[in-house]
């Protein structure tokens, strides 16, 4: 059995030019990694923290649970302390003695590093949800991938593209978006959620877009392969992408009922969406 060591993680990742003073905004399955020499979790964030340096910065979403509106569970009130349900990178980052967290009810975000509370500071249930890597991109991050190339959200910069266009506001029907949360004097409030990233199935489109941008370098981390490029290049070329084709990012599966039926950009798709969905009944 192969056991990556913290070494050979480490010169994966400084093969794909990460360097001491990156800000990188990851994505991850690290179950693609593979085993290691040491508790996975330790060995990965010490690669991974070593490999930015004390000046550099990683970011995880570390998002949470809403709910129907009907459906609305008065027990679950989202906390800083309250586990995401976002993949295992976040949970380790957020056992990290220095980590920080952003406070927003359903999008909140994990960093650890020089500028972890610049990026997250001011993130609540007044912000937008994606506006932490908006932040992390004008400081010139990395959009990182590990191991979910197929099967992840893509790079969280086409989130914030969307944003950006306002294109995340653009949800015709919301039904799910409500949860409790604390506000800053401890009081229970009720967070009506106004902005959504969507389904995540189409983010692939992307990827021969950065390939043809040129700024798209891939690599291996353990087992895990990633892609990796400028959080601003990534940005540029979904968001010129989507300012002329807001239906770029959708999936292709004629039952998504999120792209197909959800959108007010694309109203074109609710009725062959509905007859299908009778149909398949
Ligand atoms: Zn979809």
């Amino acid at each position: 059995m192969i056991k990556h060591t913290k070494q050979e993680l480490l010169d994966g990742l400084q093969k794909m030019g990460i360097v001491k003073g990156d800000i990188l905004v990851i994505a991850a399955d690290l179950g693609e990694v593979g085993f290691t020499e040491g508790k996975l979790q330790d060995v990965i964030m010490v690669a991974l923290l070593d490999a930015v340096g004390e000046s550099g910065t990683i970011i995880a979403p570390c998002f949470t649970n809403y709910y129907f509106i009907h459906e609305i569970d008065k027990e679950d009130v989202f906390d800083i302390q309250k586990a995401p349900n976002s993949g295992s990178l976040s949970r380790i980052m957020l056992n990290h003695p220095k980590s920080h967290r952003s406070l927003h009810p359903t999008n909140s975000f994990v960093a650890i590093g020089a500028k972890a509370e610049e990026i997250l500071k001011g993130h609540d249930e007044n912000s937008l949800s994606y506006d932490p890597v908006g932040k992390a991109i004008d400081l010139n991050a990395k959009m990182f991938l590990i191991g979910c190339v197929a099967s992840s959200p893509g790079f969280f910069s086409v989130h914030y593209a969307q944003q950006a266009l306002g294109l995340t506001q653009k949800r015709f029907l919301k039904p799910k978006r409500e949860v409790y949360y604390k506000d800053k004097n401890g009081e229970k409030k009720l967070f009506i959620k106004k902005d959504f990233g969507g389904c995540a199935k189409g983010c692939y489109k992307f990827y021969s877009h950065y390939v043809v941008d040129g700024g798209l370098t891939t690599g291996w981390f353990g087992n895990a392969y990633c892609i990796i490029m400028n959080g601003k290049r990534a940005f540029d070329v979904a968001y010129k992408i989507l300012k002329t084709n807001p239906r770029f990012a959708l999936c292709d599966d004629p039952l998504c009922g999120s792209c197909r039926a959800s959108w007010s950009f694309n109203k074109r798709d609710y009725i062959p969406y509905y007859l299908r969905k009778i149909f398949k009944k």
